[in-house]
């Protein structure tokens, strides 16, 4: 969902903001709204008959109402209980503003009004689009006459008529479908009230193909099956754990109309029950969700069937968020980030795996829009807010599911902020008992931030001299540093690698603060961990070693001198001239990174930061220093050919 904010027509937010009470008085609500909707693609038009059933809900009698409706959208006649009445269009207010006199509406009572109205086109403009081959108008442009009133919400019921060769789609459920020779006639019926998401329509020649409830959209043939199943699955996981699904079906267009990325984040768009999808997404379902799986890369590369289950996921998380489960405006990137990771839930459910990949590639997008001076932007706070809530859930997703289901009982319909997410977080974790399912609540709080935060371990020896002993010893102990730069309490889990056991320790930090452990010396390495890893600028000092890391050394090393021209042992390390892998989007080979780095300041360098092995093959993650100073954060994938040979297959650097 883009923000409501912005896409609110200018027409609609002039008459919020400056129509006095005035008008607001002499509103009436809609019980249901029935009516049949005519598309005439020669036009091309619009029209039809659409009769309101409406309430006096003011306290007094009413003896004029007022409908709102787009400037270009006409109206002809109204009935008022079925005869025509009287009407003034404009009245100082613009051209949308229709005033019907009526005789006498007691406070409280019922009356049909009956209005005919058409719309030419061909018209081109953002999100009100008519021409002969499609159709697309937004509910916020108000392309049906309303009543005025500040959220309209109603129900309705429309038989929509097209050539045969064109389909209707409205953010509701078929009721039912006619076919004649030569027009088609779809009935809809909206399951929810809420007319700015439901009121969509669409029309076009597309291509439909359903499996039950799924129905799916488009102009070119496409295989459905990956979506059907991931959709269903989707759904079954949210109605099992966040409550029932509020819609009976779904209607996926696979087609943006208008624009590129209709989501601020994301390549979909939801409104109601119908999501709109990148045609690029479906395009690419040959490659196989065990394909990116088995891929060592440590995250989703674009336009493949993963991340296809992660728009759609997203995008059906909306039909709670925010129609249900509402956020303050001022949270929408939060609310966007809650959906987001509800999404990414369902896919943990179903391929945990993928779902670490999405984690870990958030993590290297954060790094590198920090580097790149982006920090402050929309997207960073968006995937600052994802990965907020793996840290604060990550023991257990579904956790987040039942969280959203209680937040959900507690403020349905209510605006929630930070404050309501903290406390019932805080309430769920006092009624869960066994501590692996409890909420790391501070990891909420960490929702909106706009760093990065680090937890470091180092290490130095300590002399002991011992005067006690007949002859004075001197003893070396080794003494650990740890220093907590988060600004919330962390539990680092210590644990302590011997030659063939190993321990463990969880020592408490407070906020911005430190501590120094005393341990053996027979400790061969030391590992931290604290559940913020992918909120954690560094990985690389979440863990001492004693002994060196032989691979990891050798190769950051060889790759440092290659960079600089200097001679490395190129029987344990080798660097593949060319990129021979055209899997990896954006994998680049080594000479060619040398050429244009150098280019840009002749002292290059890398600093090595995680080294993720999956079998054979594996990545190491690295900053790419410039002149010393954090340029990029870069990935580096390496085969390891023998136990004692490794070689450098490419590098991915997302900022060159
Ligand atoms: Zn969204």
């Amino acid at each position: 969902m883009k923000n409501l904010k912005h896409l609110f027509p200018i027409l609609y937010f002039f008459l919020i903001l400056s129509c006095d009470e005035f008008i607001l008085k002499k509103t009436v609500v809609v019980k249901l709204l029935k009516g049949d909707i005519i598309f005439e693609p020669n036009t091309p038009s619009l029209f039809g008959t659409l009769n309101y059933t409406i309430k006096n809900r003011q306290k007094k009698s009413l003896q004029e109402i007022f409908f709102i409706s787009h400037p270009q959208v006409q109206i002809d006649t109204i009935k008022y209980n079925g005869d025509k009445t009287r009407f003034d269009q404009g009245i100082g207010y613009g051209m949308g503003i229709y005033r019907i006199r009526i005789p006498v509406l007691p406070s409280e009572s019922d009356a049909q009004i009956e209005i005919t109205f058409h719309l030419n086109g061909p018209i081109r403009e953002e999100r009100f689009l008519l021409t002969s081959e499609q159709v697309f108008m937004d509910a916020k442009k108000i392309w049906l006459p309303v009543p005025f009133a500040e959220t309209p919400s109603f129900l309705y019921l429309l038989k929509v008529s097209t050539p045969t060769n064109y389909i209707s789609i409205l953010g509701a459920r078929i009721k039912e479908e006619t076919i004649k020779p030569d027009r088609r006639e779809i009935v809809w019926q909206s399951e929810i009230e809420d007319v700015l998401h439901t009121g969509n329509i669409f029309i076009g020649q597309f291509e439909r193909v359903n499996h039950n409830d799924i129905f799916l959209y488009s102009y070119n043939p496409i295989q459905p099956n990956p979506i059907f199943s991931f959709c269903r699955k989707t759904i079954n996981l949210f109605s099992n754990r966040i409550g029932k699904y509020p819609y009976s079906q779904i209607h996926i267009i696979n087609e943006l109309f208008q624009y590129k990325d209709i989501e601020e984040f994301i390549d979909g768009e939801a409104m109601a029950n119908i999501i709109q999808l990148s045609p690029e997404l479906s395009d690419t379902n040959s490659i196989s969700i065990d394909k990116i799986t088995n891929s060592p890369i440590p995250f989703v590369p674009r336009n493949n069937v993963a991340k296809l289950y992660e728009v759609l996921a997203h995008e059906l998380t909306h039909a709670y968020l925010p129609t249900i489960l509402k956020f303050n405006e001022d949270n929408y990137i939060e609310q966007e980030a809650f959906a987001e990771y509800a999404g990414l839930c369902s896919i943990w459910n179903y391929y945990p795996e993928i779902y670490k990949k999405f984690i870990d590639g958030n993590r290297i997008e954060l790094i590198n829009l920090k580097l790149s001076g982006q920090s402050d932007q929309r997207l960073f706070r968006y995937l600052y807010g994802v990965n907020s809530l793996h840290c604060a859930f990550k023991e257990n997703p579904a956790l987040f599911l039942d969280y959203i289901n209680i937040l959900i009982q507690k403020y349905r319909y209510i605006e929630v902020g930070p404050e309501e997410l903290i406390q019932t977080a805080n309430d769920v974790n006092s009624i869960t008992s066994p501590s692996n399912t409890i909420i790391f609540t501070n990891a909420i709080a960490l929702l909106g931030s706009e760093q990065l935060y680090n937890v470091e371990l180092s290490f130095s020896n300590l002399y002991v001299t011992n005067f006690f002993e007949k002859y004075k010893t001197v003893e070396i102990h080794r003494q650990l540093f740890i220093q907590n730069g988060f600004p919330i309490p962390v539990d680092v889990i210590l644990t302590y690698i011997y030659m063939d056991y190993s321990l463990t320790n969880i020592v408490h930090l407070d906020s911005f603060s430190n501590t120094n452990l005393i341990c053996d010396n027979k400790v061969l390495s030391i590992i931290a961990k604290t559940g913020l890893e992918a909120l954690e600028e560094k990985l690389s000092d979440n863990q001492v070693s004693f002994i060196s890391n032989y691979g990891e050394d050798i190769a950051i090393s060889s790759i440092n001198n290659f960079y600089n021209n200097q001679k490395f042992n190129t029987r344990w390390v080798k660097i593949e001239k060319s990129n021979t892998s055209n899997e990896d989007e954006g994998l680049e080979s080594l000479y060619i990174d040398r050429e244009r780095s150098t280019f840009v300041s002749p002292s290059i360098s890398f600093q090595f930061d995680r080294i993720v092995p999956n079998k054979k093959e594996g990545y190491i993650q690295a900053y790419k220093m410039i002149d010393n100073k954090p340029y990029s954060y870069v990935i580096f994938k390496f085969k390891k050919e023998n136990i004692n040979r490794i070689d450098i297959l490419g590098i991915i650097d997302p900022l060159f």
